[in-house]
Formats: structure tokens, sequence, C-alpha cells
């Protein structure tokens, strides 16, 4: 019995390719004063996760970072004074 062809489909998966820019597809989050900064000057800011990142003026249209988004629910849990 010949083996059967199988035809694999490549798929690139962006989460594979980490370090690639990948992080672009996502909204960051940044202190506000940053991406205030950011607006004016056009120069990107450093994200919660360590991403250098210039902030997107229509973040809901990207997912929102999960590093990012862990450390700002972590961070809220330790910065409940305002
Ligand atoms: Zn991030």
């Amino acid at each position: 019995m010949p083996d059967p062809l199988v035809t694999t489909p490549t798929v690139v998966d962006p989460k594979t390719r980490e370090g690639e820019g990948d992080h672009d597809r996502f909204a960051h989050y940044a202190r506000k004063s940053d991406i205030l900064k950011s607006a004016v000057s056009g120069k990107p800011v450093v994200a919660l996760c360590g991403k250098v990142w210039i902030p997107s003026r229509d973040p809901d249209r990207y997912t929102v970072c999960p590093t990012c988004k862990e450390i700002f629910e972590r961070k809220k849990e330790t910065e409940n004074e305002g």
C-alpha cells in the first residue's frame, strides 16, 4: 500500500515569529504621559511589556498585548492609591 499523499498546508503563525515584529499587531499599554508625549513628538514609547512602540491612533483595531494586559492587571492591584 503506497503512502497516502498528504499535503501539509503551510501556515505562517505570527505567534511563532517572536521578536519579528508581531508585537506591532497589538495595542500595548504604556504610561499615559508617555503616550501623550509620543503623540506630540512622534517618538516611540516603551510599553509595559518592554516593547518600544509607537502608539496607534486607533488602538481599538488591535488586540491588547497579552503581556501588557497581564502587567497592567497586576499593577492595578498594587497601585490602588489612584
Ligand atoms: Zn505589550
